[in-house]
């Protein structure tokens, strides 16, 4: 990984700043929240995309690097210094790129490049959520830890997005794995949780020394459309492939566990990975009424379920008097920083 003494060598030869990411994932709302903080902006964009952008005038980055292939992205990191950008993360830079290459990148990213490299591993992200106190879905290593009723949810390393996952019974699956019909190698088996799933959208401000509740949604799966009129379930429908999210809105007596959840994975990743999470991170949760909140995933960086909210949400307007995206809040915090002389503690 790229050391913090060389992004800040980078940086003090920066005459302005401007933000900038790969044109897609949340790269309108990353636009659209820097502008309205006063940045110009840089998208790093596909030449077949570039219209895509040119169609929302006021979520149009002001320079565009064009590119014929994402895996030309790590030779553009010139173009990107010569425009004093700084690079706001999202999971399109991270699936496309791949994590090794974008932690190497010569350039000044916001946040901790350390928590990318944390959330890219389902183990470790299992470590950091657990040493935090939270109630994770079991996990199962071998076939002998495994009963015959147990619900599993199988799980791909590397699957983008819930494709391909399904569920089974444990008896089942030992099975199909002593006919040789399937192997553990590739696979991450986890208990399945029944439940309602919420995903909240924190930010970790270093500027005020605190965690904020942004937003909230819940992802929309093809699973959740099974219910369209057939009696029998079909296979196609057991797909928890993410094709687009919706807003949500918690009870507000479960807020106190929605807010201690974010603070405590703040202060575990704090000593897990110093300075630990800074920024944007968001916590995949299923709250079973009985059982209470399990998380399954995280992921330190903006999730494009916050695309929902440009103008802010239900929850930021009781933190901000101004509407207030993740996108804008990015900014908006490296604005305070830059006001502060303390943008090397928010860009690594
Ligand atoms: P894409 O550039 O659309 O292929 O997205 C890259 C990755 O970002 C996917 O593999 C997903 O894991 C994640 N992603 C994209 N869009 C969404 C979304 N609307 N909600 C949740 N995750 C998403
Ligand atoms: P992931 O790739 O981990 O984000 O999982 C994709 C989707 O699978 C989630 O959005 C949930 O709908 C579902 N899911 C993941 N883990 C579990 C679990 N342990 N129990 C039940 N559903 C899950």
């Amino acid at each position: 990984m790229i050391s913090r003494d060389e992004i800040r060598e980078i940086l003090r030869e920066y005459k302005t700043i401007r933000i900038s990411t790969l044109c897609s994932h949340s790269a309108l709302q990353i636009f659209h929240g820097a502008k309205k903080e006063g940045f110009e902006t840089v998208g790093i964009c596909l030449e077949d995309r570039v219209h895509v952008y040119e169609s929302f005038p006021l979520a149009k980055p002001d320079y565009f690097i064009t590119t014929s292939s994402f895996d030309e992205l790590p030779e553009l990191t010139e173009k990107l210094r010569e425009l004093n950008s700084i690079i706001i993360p999202h999971a399109s830079l991270i699936a496309h790129v791949g994590v090794n290459k974008v932690l190497e990148m010569a350039i000044p990213m916001f946040g901790n490049r350390l928590s990318l490299l944390w959330e890219s591993n389902r183990e470790k992200q299992f470590q950091w959520l657990k040493e935090a106190g939270l109630k994770v879905p079991r996990t199962y290593s071998s076939l002998e830890d495994m009963s015959e009723e147990d619900n599993l949810f199988v799980k791909f390393h590397g699957a983008k997005g819930g494709e391909g996952y399904f569920i089974i019974k444990g008896g089942k699956l030992k099975r199909m794995v002593e006919a040789g019909e399937i192997s553990l190698e590739n696979v991450f088996l986890q208990e399945f949780i029944p439940g309602v799933r919420y995903y909240p959208h924190y930010f970790n401000s270093l500027i005020f020394d605190r965690v904020e509740l942004l937003s909230m949604d819940k992802r929309v799966e093809t699973i959740d459309e099974s219910y369209r009129g057939w009696p029998e379930m079909f296979d196609e429908f057991r797909d928890y492939t993410v094709s687009g999210n919706i807003p949500v809105i918690i009870r507000e007596s479960l807020l106190k566990h929605i807010i201690s959840m974010g603070r405590k994975v703040v202060e575990t990743s704090k000593k897990l990975f110093y300075p630990g999470i800074v920024g944007p991170f968001c916590l995949e949760t299923i709250y079973n009424p009985k059982r209470g909140f399990f998380t399954f995933e995280i992921s330190a960086r903006i999730v494009a379920g916050t695309n929902l909210f440009p103008n802010g949400s239900f929850y930021s307007w009781y933190i901000f008097d101004k509407p207030m995206s993740t996108g804008r809040r990015i900014a908006y915090e490296i604005r305070l920083a830059l006001e502060k002389g303390k943008l090397e503690e928010v860009v690594y």
